[in-house]
């Protein structure tokens, strides 16, 4: 086989990568590389919608074949072909997959009919769902005297015959077993499991609209089936669902709970999702027509979503629009939002001390000159763009406020009722007020923590008392820390 791929230089490689479960900032450096240079993704139907915006990358539309987005579906033989197909034509392909490719992944099955067509492959491994959802969810695999050992295993064989050797361990992963779950648990009892075993079950674990759900496994196919489970789902049997770690599982309603996991164990439930003005192209090829006859122009980002939407309307290529902001003076409201400016290619941006509006003005001086290009979202208020006009203002210069995204309620909010959570935690008045819609009360009988006083006045609106807690620092739901830092 050596030989076969030596001689396959003049084809392209292919790059099985696993994914990890769930958000794209759980791939491998090794996988992201790959990625980074890959021109063709094909992806299977673990791998979210968003995969590409958590990560970072931006791959050309006609770049990504989404597996799920066929219809129907396509075989694995027709995975097969496009690899063959692309890695002939001497592209860079990446076989992008949920977990780990060699983790009940068929990566193994790829990598044989690849070489058999002399195609260079690698396999790059990526987390697997059996052991990274049970860390994102507060349940421990082993410790230290309590649990040794786990095992990974599919409930099920092919077609829908239950596994006959489930394995013994203190605990045991089970993939692929929901639609077999009654007769699963039952094999599990006969094999000599307590009906009173701890059972948690982690549906769509990382994802967006996560639920848990936890009983003994007498009683666990009942619970699934009330609830009305769906794949994919991993079911953890054992040492590892008993709870021994004390940590909130927090509803999260807001857009990026990037810089809110040291509160506790997340579930995503987005209460809004972030749309594109129809117009968008129109404004910027307005202003970018505005900014060639400036002496100098400033662009102003407060926000990732706006240089996203920025960037989306400006081209429908992305790759090539940083050509567009050369020369100009760019100001990001925060590091994250010059970050994903440099994910587009743009470098350069000033980022100012303190966050914000406030810091924006500070970093200009009292009478700037050239045209000013401010990118915010629809819904926030005109007090950034009158505080620029006073500074361009005169000299021939001026100011463009470009509205190119609003966040509007999350179209797929309400479609399941409430998971269980210890808190809920809101990030804007309008997250509260889509919630508010969706659920009415029962949105606000746990604790509420929001992110700042707009919020919480929000919240106060509707006789509900918000708890104002700061990214990254712990609040008092986890037992053991001071809650002083909360204001
Ligand atoms: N290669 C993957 C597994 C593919 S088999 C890995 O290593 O994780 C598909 C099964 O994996 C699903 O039926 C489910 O049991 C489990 N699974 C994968 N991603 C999951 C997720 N985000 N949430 C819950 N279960 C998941």
């Amino acid at each position: 086989m050596g030989l076969t791929r030596l001689e396959a230089s003049q084809t392209g490689t292919v790059y099985i990568v696993g994914a990890g479960p769930g958000p794209g900032d759980l791939i491998t450096v090794r996988g992201l590389r790959a990625l980074e240079k890959a021109d063709v993704v094909i992806a299977d139907a673990l791998v979210p919608r968003s995969f590409f915006d958590d990560v970072g990358i931006i791959v050309p539309d006609n770049g990504i074949i989404w597996r799920d987005a066929q219809e129907p579906a396509l075989t694995q033989d027709q995975v097969n072909d496009l690899l063959i197909e692309h890695a002939l034509t001497g592209r860079t392909v990446v076989r992008l997959k949920g977990g780990d490719p060699g983790v009940f992944g068929r990566g193994w099955e790829e990598a044989e009919v690849l070489s058999r067509h002399g195609i260079a492959w690698e396999i790059i491994p990526g987390l697997t769902a059996g052991t990274a959802l049970p860390a994102q969810a507060g349940l421990p695999l082993t410790l230290r005297g309590e649990a040794r050992s786990f095992a990974l295993a599919t409930g099920r064989l092919d077609g829908d015959e239950v596994n006959p050797e489930l394995p013994r361990a203190d605990s045991v992963l089970l993939y692929m077993s929901v639609s077999a779950l009654p007769r699963i648990s039952e094999q599990l009892l006969a094999d000599g499991w307590s009906p009173r075993t701890p059972v948690t079950i982690i549906e769509r674990g990382g994802l967006l609209w996560e639920r848990r759900f936890r009983g003994g496994l007498g009683e666990i196919a009942q619970i699934a089936q009330e609830v009305k489970l769906t794949s994919p789902a991993l079911i953890v049997v054992g040492e590892a669902a008993r709870r021994r770690v004390e940590m909130p599982t927090i509803l999260f309603t807001g857009l990026d709970p990037a810089n809110f996991r040291t509160l506790g164990t997340l579930l995503h439930w987005p209460a809004l999702q972030v749309v594109e003005a129809p117009d968008a192209g129109e404004q910027v090829a307005h202003a970018l027509e505005a900014g060639q006859s400036a002496r100098r122009v400033t662009f102003i980002f407060t926000s990732k979503a706006g240089v996203r939407a920025f960037f989306a309307a400006a081209t429908g290529q992305a790759r090539c629009s940083k050509d567009l902001l050369t020369g100009a003076r760019l100001i990001a409201a925060g590091p994250g939002t010059a970050q994903m400016l440099e994910r587009y290619g743009v470098c350069g941006a000033t980022v100012p001390e303190v966050p914000g509006s406030e810091g924006i003005i500070g970093g200009l001086s009292e009478r700037e000159r050239g045209l000013c290009v401010l990118i915010q979202g629809a819904q926030a208020t005109n007090a950034l763009e009158c505080e620029l006009f006073a500074r361009f203002e005169g000299n021939g210069g001026g100011v463009v406020r470009l509205k190119l995204h609003r966040a509007v309620p999350h179209c797929e909010l309400g479609g399941t009722a409430l998971p269980e959570h210890d808190a809920i935690f809101f990030t804007s008045p309008s997250g509260v007020r889509a919630y508010q819609d969706v659920f009415g009360a029962d949105a606000f009988r746990r604790e509420v923590l929001c992110i700042g006083e707009q919020t919480k006045a929000a919240l106060r609106s509707l006789d509900v008392e918000g708890k104002v807690v700061h990214p990254g620092v712990a609040e008092s739901s986890r037992s053991g820390r001071s809650s002083s830092s909360a204001t």
